[in-house]
């Protein structure tokens, strides 16, 4: 199996690269914030939960997450492999994927890290509210307490994943093709 991290502060890209990478590779996309927005919009349980914590910018508590992770996971039946956008965002998180991956005998093949500096960052995000209509990309101070949360919360994971020699920095700054193309030839080195 092929399974990526795609990793990257809020903004840096990662579910426009992922819709490409999908298609090229063949592998099932799980947006750990996609799926709580659909819950949001059907109002499941766990939609209500998520919400107070998505509309301040928080994290939604690790146990949550990962159970709903897991079930999307165990939901597939023979997959060629995943991406991973938006998971593991904690250290607890990233523990309980290698668990999950070695249940399944596999295991991440790479994590890719998408770079942008933190004023690209708000810029691309308050104009994605635009079109979006998230109500967490709408409010700069929501915007600042993302990307904290992520400093502080987040980028550490990619040490977890430098120590297994599996991170990979990419530049994401260029246009969205020439940073699709820096991504297959990341990937391609790692198959
Ligand atoms: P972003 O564009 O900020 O990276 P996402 O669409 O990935 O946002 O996630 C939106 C929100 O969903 C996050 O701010 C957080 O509240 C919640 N969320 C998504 N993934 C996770 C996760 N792995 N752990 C905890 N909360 C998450």
């Amino acid at each position: 199996m092929l399974n990526i991290v795609l990793f990257g502060p809020p903004g840096a890209g990662k579910g426009t690269q992922s819709e490409r990478l999908i298609e090229r590779y063949g592998l099932i996309h799980l947006s750990t914030g996609d799926i709580f927005r659909y819950h949001l919009k059907n109002e499941t349980e766990l939609g209500k939960l998520a919400q107070t914590f998505m509309d301040q910018g928080h994290l939604v508590p690790d146990e949550v997450t990962i159970n709903m992770l897991k079930d999307e996971v165990l939901k597939q039946s023979d997959p060629k492999g995943f991406i991973f956008d938006g998971f593991p965002r904690t250290n607890p998180q990233a523990h309980a994927l290698d668990t999950l991956l070695k249940e399944l005998n596999t295991s991440i093949t790479v994590m890719l890290g998408l770079e942008v500096e933190e004023e690209e960052l708000k810029a691309r995000l308050t104009n994605r509210a635009i079109s979006s209509g998230r109500a967490d990309d709408a409010d700069p101070e929501i915007i600042a307490n993302r990307i904290a949360v992520y400093n502080r919360e987040t980028a550490p994971v990619k040490e977890f994943y430098a120590a297994q020699d599996k991170y990979m920095a990419i530049d994401g700054i260029g246009t969205i093709d020439s940073i699709t193309e820096r991504l297959y030839s990341a990937i391609d080195s790692r198959k």
